[in-house]
């Protein structure tokens, strides 16, 4: 059993994405990802956001393939966010 704590390791060894999976246990990345993915879920972030063209579930929800957002639900989020625009806070009218 090695004394060095695993941040020290993440950054001796560079990248941290690469090298994330040789330190953590698998059971912990996928406890990581599941958790992301809640997160995302309930607060509809991201491509949580919109419906589902290909499995069909609501905004909310999690895609029926298991650990993954497809990519017809991500391409929809990518156009909703594309057309819409930002409204500098300038121009912000109180009411
Ligand atoms: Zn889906």
């Amino acid at each position: 059993m090695t004394t060095i704590p695993p941040l020290a390791i993440l950054r001796r060894k560079g990248g941290a994405g690469s090298r994330i999976s040789a330190v953590l246990p698998h059971s912990a990345l996928d406890a990581m990802l599941d958790a992301a993915y809640e997160t995302n879920r309930r607060f509809r972030h991201g491509a949580f956001a919109e419906p589902c063209p290909t499995c069909h579930v609501s905004p909310g929800e999690l895609c029926l393939a298991r650990r993954s957002v497809h990519a017809a639900r991500r391409l929809a989020h990518r156009a909703r966010v594309a057309q819409t625009s930002v409204t500098p806070l300038t121009e912000a009218v109180p009411r």
